[in-house]
């Protein structure tokens, strides 16, 4: 039988990359519920809703319905990209620009409204895992299987750092480290959703694993 798993935590724990293996390996759909708030952000900063640090929110709310958020596979990839009104941004929308504003943009509750009734609408699939902050408390909290990713803020920074610089990117790991930490505080704070565990949820301290043995665990989970 098809389960719904819901895989929270902390930035750059991993959490992506275990679900993507879990998915795989189960025959389900992974949905990337992250990917959907920094494609807002993206598109926020396409229509100047961001200048010099400053969020132009009421503009931004007011723009939400045009805003149209769609996943699609790669099948060389072997995982969805995600759209922003029909065009591909899933390289976009991972620069350490988006990740800077991402976490402000997450706190407007009509921004999470949207995209937590879309992101529900996706679970009603037969069998999907879902990665995020909110999956397991707010938009599936009768997921049948609920993980809790964390790491120390130096072991996610190199993770992130690493991808960055792996794609390209001119970064340096200060910067990085500083984005880790206060999306981690911005997220945590924040009145809507906060980033918690859930009561039911299962704890993952992975600073001393690695994602293969992360993932092994996991799958034995939701297999038993
Ligand atoms: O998972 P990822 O690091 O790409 O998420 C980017 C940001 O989107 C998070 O730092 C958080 O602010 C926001 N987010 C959220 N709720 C989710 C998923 C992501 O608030 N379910």
């Amino acid at each position: 039988t098809n389960i719904t798993i819901a895989i929270d935590g902390f930035s750059s724990t991993g959490k992506s990359t275990v679900a993507k293996l879990l998915a795989k390996a189960l025959g389900y759909i992974y949905v990337d519920s992250g990917a959907m708030y920094r494609a807002v952000t993206f598109y926020a900063m396409q229509h100047n809703f961001i200048e010099e640090n400053y969020l132009f929110e009421e503009a931004l709310v007011k723009s939400l319905d045009d805003i149209f958020i769609s996943f699609k596979h790669n099948e060389e990839l072997g995982f969805s990209e995600v759209f922003l009104n029909n065009v591909n941004i899933e390289k976009e929308i991972r620069t350490l620009e988006v990740s800077n504003f991402v976490s402000t943009i997450a706190a407007i509750p009509e921004v999470r409204r949207k995209l937590v009734i879309q992101q529900q609408d996706m679970g009603k699939a037969k069998g999907v895992v879902m990665d995020g902050r909110d999956i397991g408390t707010v938009v599936f909290p009768y997921a049948e299987l609920k993980i809790f990713m964390t790491a120390s803020a130096e072991t996610r920074a190199q993770r992130r750092f690493q991808e960055l610089i792996d794609r390209g990117d001119e970064v340096h790991f200060e910067e990085v480290l500083d984005n880790v930490i206060k999306r981690d505080y911005i997220d945590s704070t924040r009145e809507d959703s906060p980033l918690i565990q859930a009561e039911d949820a299962v704890l993952f301290n992975n600073s001393n694993f690695s994602i293969e043995e992360q993932f092994e665990k996991v799958l034995n989970l939701a297999k038993s």
